[in-house]
């Protein structure tokens, strides 16, 4: 496949979600529906059958999910706050542009294929990733899903309404589980190791031990003129200290942490905050390093509390433990693609959740300045052309 025809399809998607400060392509919003329509009419294209899961995912197939053993692929739509275009939306278009590659060279699946966007992946709305892919797994609980928030109080249970979307059926999808045999995501790398190995396309290993941590600090609202400074309960200064514990105690162990929202209560400039709240990610290369990080940053931050006279409450809004992905996938595709890079990842995808359950496996694309999350996130399109082959070649092995 050449650079034109990946762009012919990848621009027909691109607009969706876009502002002048990145995209903001929010699960349940109408950038949602658009992407979902997008997928309706690529699948309708390509007569696959679309379907909706029990966990607001989309799905389209080529072959019948219920013939078992089903070789899936896919990505999100969704995106963080002022994201990038190519995280999720890359594995989408490559799958139905793996698809077209299949078609054209007259392949006939013997395994049922599918193609599937996952909702809500980084948690950009709702606060929680992988919503979808862990409501189809068990690993949400239902009632939870539901009663999540977003930054207006707008529950997720809310949102799929106002989306047409009937929230009850929420839950663990069994049938389907039963039925995969095999989940292969291709994704944008979120780092430079294969510019350095000068490679289009790699395969995953295994993905970081991560979480997020949810800090709430309490102390007492006042005036910021007339408070002496002895008199002050202000939070925001151990959430000060918080971001700077963070920072050091996963430098000092080899891990990453990273505060990136932070809400102040009532938040006015000239008033001391009564609340602050602060979250944070932390990545390591194993568990016990992450939790050495967590527990580090917990210790001090205790102890600076008070010393401000401020109250912390610390609670774990999500855990993720090593993924290691499937090494006989990871071998067999690393060597069908001619010896690719095979490289770790600290980002967190719907891939490691699917991995607890079916063998899985990610292919990454090269991102030659490695930004990621963010506008400037970019894969060149000869790229993108290369890893859609790579992944054809993947299903081709897999289900042809
Ligand atoms: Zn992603």
């Amino acid at each position: 496949m050449d650079a034109a025809e990946f762009r012919a399809l990848w621009d027909g998607l691109s607009p969706i979600g876009r502002s002048k400060r990145g995209y903001e392509r929010y699960s349940w919003t109408d950038a949602d529906q658009q992407c979902r329509n997008w997928f309706r009419t690529q699948a309708d294209k390509r007569g696959m059958e679309v379907e909706t899961g029990r966990s607001g995912n989309i799905f389209a197939w080529w072959g019948s999910l219920s013939d078992g053993d089903a070789v899936l692929t896919g990505s999100h739509f969704d995106s963080v706050p002022h994201g990038g275009a190519f995280d999720g939306p890359l594995g989408i278009v490559s799958a139905f542009l793996a698809i077209d590659v299949l078609r054209r060279t007259g392949a006939k699946p013997r395994r049922p294929i599918g193609i599937v966007a996952f909702t809500e992946e980084e948690g950009g709305r709702f606060g929680v990733p992988c919503v979808g892919s862990r409501l189809m797994t068990g690993a949400l609980d239902p009632d939870v899903a539901r009663n999540l928030t977003d930054r207006d109080g707008i529950t997720l249970a809310e949102a799929m309404e106002a989306s047409a979307a009937d929230p009850s059926i929420l839950g663990v999808d069994r049938d389907r589980l039963a039925n995969l045999g095999a989940f292969v995501e291709l994704h944008i790398e979120q780092g430079r190791a294969l510019d350095a190995e000068d490679a289009p396309v790699g395969v995953a290993s295994a993905i970081w031990p991560h979480g997020r941590w949810r800090f709430t600090f309490t102390g007492e609202a006042n005036h910021a003129g007339t408070t002496v400074m002895a008199d002050r309960h202000d939070p925001m200064l151990t959430a000060a200290f918080m971001v700077l514990a963070a920072r050091k105690e996963a430098r000092i162990v080899g891990g990453i942490a990273t505060v990136g929202r932070l809400d102040a209560e009532p938040g006015a400039a000239n008033v001391i905050p009564g609340t602050v709240r602060a979250w944070l990610d932390a990545r390591a290369p194993d568990e016990a390093v992450l939790g050495q990080i967590v527990d580090g940053i917990e210790s001090k931050v205790v102890d600076r509390a008070e010393r401000d006279r401020t109250r912390v409450a610390i609670e774990a809004e999500s855990e993720t433990p090593l993924v290691e992905f499937d090494a006989g996938l990871r071998d067999r595709i690393a060597e069908l693609l001619g010896g690719v890079p095979i490289l770790p990842t600290g980002a967190g995808h719907d891939a490691a959740v699917l991995a607890q359950h079916v063998p899985t496996a990610m292919l990454f694309v090269r991102n030659r300045t490695g930004v990621s999350h963010a506008p400037g996130e970019k894969a060149d399109y000869e790229d993108c052309a290369a890893g859609a082959d790579a992944l054809a070649a993947v299903l081709r092995e897999l289900a042809c």
